[in-house]
């Protein structure tokens, strides 16, 4: 059975979800837990994505229009962008592996940035690229540090912006800087997996250079803002040639009828929307100032995570917060031993979780 193995397979290392909160309960026998480890919308999922799925659900029986044509075309119009110039995935996470394997071969260089998001890495092992991580400058993705690093061999950039698991982002002057210099053969993939987050006036979206530049892929998703992250679907614009190699890459059906339906009630839900931004902006500020009284280090966020500095290590206070039911995220697989990173919460998860930080922490 080994022989039958690949070689790279033992470079390839799991992606670690975010504890399942019933995972901890059986483990632990507890009850009442909460979870503040994979950025999700505390809130659930839009309401008006909800009632759309309900009243879909007798129609399962068929497949899904594999063109996605009502939902393509809502978020065209929502982003003045011509239908040809959107590819839906099932997850943003698929349309970062249809990049990887549309572009890289084995042998090509990916360029990304350290601490940043894993399934660019992964994805990079699985089409037996080269990695090549450029860490980041005081928590920051350093452009120059990844200009200098460019060879002959790089195919794909990925930046992620702002960046999990830091929170922290790139100006729209430094994005356009940085694609007027690079050359026009390599791609960059920009996952904007949070850009509806950022507070910044001076931090938005790239989606105004895909026009000038054809290397350029845009992610987006509905996992995070929409509290769609388990209906499993995101969306990406790109110039109309790599939107067409990506989809001949792609399966008919990989995203489902359901989940077409209920992002296209979502994005009308503005409500649900303002609601949202509302609660991670008062969430923020009493996280913030709570940190700030106990005299703890945390780093400026522009989305709904920050990450915060730990007297005690990482994974020893992840593990004392798991004891106490609250599951958050330990920093130490990125190789950042002093800090955890936990998304914000509805108000009594946030006043829970600060509570559960002073009594492990005293
Ligand atoms: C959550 C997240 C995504 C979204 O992934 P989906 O597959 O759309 O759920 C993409 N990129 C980053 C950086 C994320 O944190």
């Amino acid at each position: 059975m080994s022989e039958l193995i690949k070689n790279f397979f033992k470079e390839l290392t799991p992606y670690p979800p975010g504890k399942p909160i019933e995972e901890l309960e059986r483990e632990y026998g507890i009850k009442g837990s909460i979870k503040l480890a994979s950025n999700e919308n505390p809130l659930g999922p839009s309401p008006k994505a909800v009632s759309a799925i309900k009243q879909s659900l007798n129609k399962i029986n068929r497949y899904p229009d594999s063109s996605a044509y009502y939902l393509k075309n809502r978020l065209a119009e929502k982003f003045s962008l011509p239908m040809a110039h959107i590819i839906l995935g099932n997850g943003s996470d698929e349309i970062i592996k249809l990049a990887t394997h549309a572009f890289v071969s084995p042998g090509d260089e990916v360029i990304i940035p350290f601490p940043t998001f894993l399934m660019y890495e992964k994805n990079t092992q699985s089409f037996q690229g080269e990695l090549i991580k450029i860490p980041l400058k005081d928590f920051y993705v350093d452009l120059n540090s990844i200009l200098n690093a460019i060879s002959e061999k790089t195919k794909i950039i990925f930046l992620n912006n702002p960046n999990n698991p830091t929170g922290t982002a790139l100006n729209i002057n430094e994005i356009s800087h940085f694609l007027e210099v690079i050359p026009e053969k390599i791609i960059i993939v920009l996952d904007e997996a949070y850009i509806e987050f950022a507070t910044s006036e001076n931090i938005k979206s790239a989606i105004q250079f895909l026009e000038s530049y054809p290397n350029v892929i845009i992610l987006r998703t509905f996992s995070k803002l929409y509290g769609l992250a388990g209906l499993r679907i995101g969306y990406g614009f790109a110039s109309k040639h790599i939107i067409k190699l990506l989809t001949l890459l792609q399966q008919p059906f990989s995203t489902n009828y359901i989940a077409q339906v209920g992002a296209l009630a979502a994005l009308s839900d503005e409500g649900f929307v303002k609601k949202t931004l509302a609660l991670i902006t008062e969430g923020l500020n009493f996280i913030y100032s709570q940190l700030d009284s106990m005299d703890l280090t945390y780093i400026s966020t522009q989305t709904n995570f920050l990450m915060i500095k730990t007297p005690i290590g990482s994974e020893e206070t992840y593990k004392r917060m798991l004891k106490e039911g609250v599951i958050i995220r330990s920093m130490e697989d990125f190789g950042i031993k002093d800090f955890i990173r936990v998304n914000i919460g509805l108000p009594e998860e946030n006043e829970r979780f600060i509570r559960t930080l002073k009594k492990i922490l005293s």
